[in-house]
């Protein structure tokens, strides 16, 4: 049986849990080191990346989740949890996990549009776009050469497209929160990592 954590210091860890029991998968609120254990994947939800980093702190668990992300356990961050797995947070006075080659900047898509939704088309999905609900979203401002970009946003005030969906292995991260719509394509994808690292061989 697969089981999927949750990190449940705050924010909306409820919304991912049920769309990942939709998908038929057992989850698990992680708030202790000892709640890493055995877990086939790892979420770290939207909220706040302040109150995560100091929540982390505060829990003891900063250490264990820097280490949980280099084993190669799938793990997928929104919005602030993307802010939290990236390599770079400018303007967070709190280390992040380092988990995923980008850096991204806090609630920079400007005051207009601070919230907003838009249908984004995503490589992996095909045909159908992506409704994608931003609050207060991260742009990603470098990426890394190994990382790859699953889906982009039109921004105005930087005339550049950027990227709102992002991949480094088995580790996940999107500026937006598919866990507060009905599409659990995300989530669904999520779990198609899961599942295909546990079938890569062990090398010899
Ligand atoms: N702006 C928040 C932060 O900096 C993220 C918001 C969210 O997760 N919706 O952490």
């Amino acid at each position: 049986m697969t089981t999927i954590g949750v990190l449940a210091l705050q924010g909306d860890f409820i919304e991912h849990e049920a769309a990942l029991r939709r998908l038929g998968v057992s989850t698990r609120q992680v708030r202790t080191p000892e709640e890493l254990r055995g877990l086939d994947g790892l979420i770290i939800p939207g909220g706040e990346s302040t109150t995560f980093c100091r929540l982390m702190q505060d829990f003891n668990l900063y250490q264990p989740l820097h280490a949980f992300v280099k084993t190669g356990v799938p793990v997928w961050g929104t919005c602030a949890g993307m802010i939290v797995l990236a390599r770079e947070a400018s303007d967070l006075e709190f280390p992040t996990l380092e988990a995923i080659d980008i850096a991204v900047l806090r609630n920079a898509y400007g005051r207009q549009l601070d919230s907003f939704e838009a249908d984004i088309d995503v490589a992996p999905f095909g045909e159908r776009p992506f409704h994608a609900v931003f609050i207060r979203a991260p742009v990603v401002e470098r990426i890394g050469s190994g990382v790859e970009v699953l889906a982009t946003v039109p921004e105005e005030r930087t005339g550049r497209p950027n990227a709102v969906a992002v991949q480094q292995g088995a580790i996940l991260a999107t500026a937006f929160h598919p866990e507060l719509t009905n599409d659990t394509r995300f989530h669904a994808h999520f779990l198609d990592i899961v599942r295909s690292q546990g079938k890569t061989p062990s090398p010899k």
